[in-house]
């Protein structure tokens, strides 16, 4: 695949930079926004299980916290830059607006690709960055969860680390959310991402007067985010037909067993060779002849070539910031329905939230509370955006960027001018 100019952070800045003109934002405003408050380079030495010294350099994001304090995930990868950490604070500063939770936008990134280490290095990586990350991480400054290549494991060691660090057991109040259960952690808040990317694309076939289950739906990604949202929307009646992850593509026209695969994923490491479908490309996936679209792998996968491709008449972006600015407007001019990943995957964050209210009451939430507040948000925010999006006659990522860069701004103004 032909790669696309756009990265995260221009993709982030051109949409607020078209969101500016139509909310008709002050030029000082816009500078504002387009920067980032904060950003920190840490450079670790951890030593390896083998006795090795390495170097690994980390960084972490502040992008806005007018509407409190900064969170977002870690992104543990071999190439993750300061611009795609500057643009993943960015959406998510726009994210945590939009669903309405009281946090800013943040983002840290560990230069580092975690898959093939063993569970002893990975810690000891995690652990590295927790001790020179530890001035910039708090409940009233930045709160860091999983993203791609970390986990609820990896959460629970910074936690640890924190809490170790200092001689006491826990830390006062939430330090980082997406912890394992038994450490303080919320039940649900792993498939939380996947769910509420359900919960959007049924929002979304019911505007768009289509049945879930007699949509075929292609899946890209079979990652947490995207292993869950197919399970959920195949659960729901719809037709899997196909799904990828980094080594390759699958498909099957009958529809892809996605409790089937899963084990299969378990067991060989890769949906690539799975026997009771067809091999194909990656590509092929986002292109194949289906209804529904889940991007849920990485970011500017959708560029402007493969959109004038794409059959799908639904885009639900699991991922962040998959769909590239000239690939947009190609979607605007076919008329396809896209679910804007600040709100498509802002289940996870939405959860981040009960989690970090959960740690201070001290009283763990049950998994249907959780599920049945993450479903009445999330769809609740989708009608909003729909809309508006009505209203205002503008695509859902347009109303999207609209509502939520409208409440920082508020609140920015709101705080007054600062010495
Ligand atoms: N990494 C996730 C995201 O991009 C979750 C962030 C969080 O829970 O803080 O939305």
């Amino acid at each position: 695949m032909k790669k696309s100019i756009f990265g995260i952070f221009e993709t982030a800045k051109s949409n607020l930079e078209q969101t500016a003109i139509r909310l008709k934002l002050e030029d000082a405003m816009l500078k504002r926004l387009l920067e980032t408050k904060e950003k920190i380079e840490i450079t670790l030495n951890p030593t390896l299980t083998n006795g090795k010294h390495i170097q690994v350099k980390a960084f972490i994001v502040r992008h806005r916290d007018s509407l409190g304090p900064a969170k977002g995930g870690i992104r543990m990868s071999g190439n993750v830059t300061i611009d795609d950490i500057q643009g993943l604070a960015m959406e998510m500063t726009w994210k945590t607006a939009l669903i309405g939770v009281p946090f800013g936008g943040g983002k840290s990134g560990i230069c580092f690709d975690p898959s093939g280490i063993t569970a002893e290095d990975k810690e000891i990586i995690i652990r590295s960055f927790t001790r020179g990350a530890m001035r910039h991480i708090g409940p009233e400054i930045y709160v860091p969860a999983p993203d791609m290549g970390t986990n609820e494991m990896d959460m629970g060691h910074i936690r640890d680390c924190l809490a170790y660090s200092w001689g006491k057991s826990v830390t006062n109040g939430c330090y980082v959310t997406g912890k394992p259960v038994i450490l303080g952690g919320i039940l649900g808040r792993k498939e939380a991402t996947g769910r509420g990317v359900a919960y959007t694309t049924v929002a979304a076939c019911e505007k768009q007067g289509f049945d879930i289950k007699s949509a075929r739906v292609a899946v890209q990604g079979f990652g947490n985010v995207g292993s869950i949202a197919a399970m959920i929307i195949s659960e729901l009646g719809a037709k899997i037909v196909a799904v990828s992850d980094v080594t390759g593509g699958i498909k099957n026209e009958q529809g892809i067993d996605i409790k089937h695969l899963l084990s299969y994923v378990k067991q060989c490491g890769q949906v690539y060779g799975y026997p009771l479908a067809e091999k194909c490309s990656n590509e092929d996936v986002l292109t194949s002849n289906c209804d529904i679209l889940v991007p849920a792998a990485t970011q500017s996968v959708i560029t402007a070539e493969i959109a004038e491709n794409i059959k799908a008449k639904i885009i639900a972006e699991g991922a962040n910031s998959p769909t590239t600015p000239d690939a947009d407007e190609i979607f605007d001019k076919k008329k396809i329905f896209i679910i804007p990943d600040i709100l498509c995957n802002a289940g996870g964050v939405f959860v981040s939230y009960l989690e970090y209210t959960q740690e201070t009451q001290r009283e763990q939430m049950t998994l249907e509370e959780v599920n049945s507040r993450l479903n009445n948000r999330i769809v609740g925010k989708f009608n909003e955006v729909y809309d508006y999006s009505k209203e205002h006659n503008l695509t859902m990522r347009q109303a999207a960027m609209n509502i939520a860069i409208s409440k920082v701004v508020e609140a920015t103004y709101a705080m007054g001018i600062l010495p």
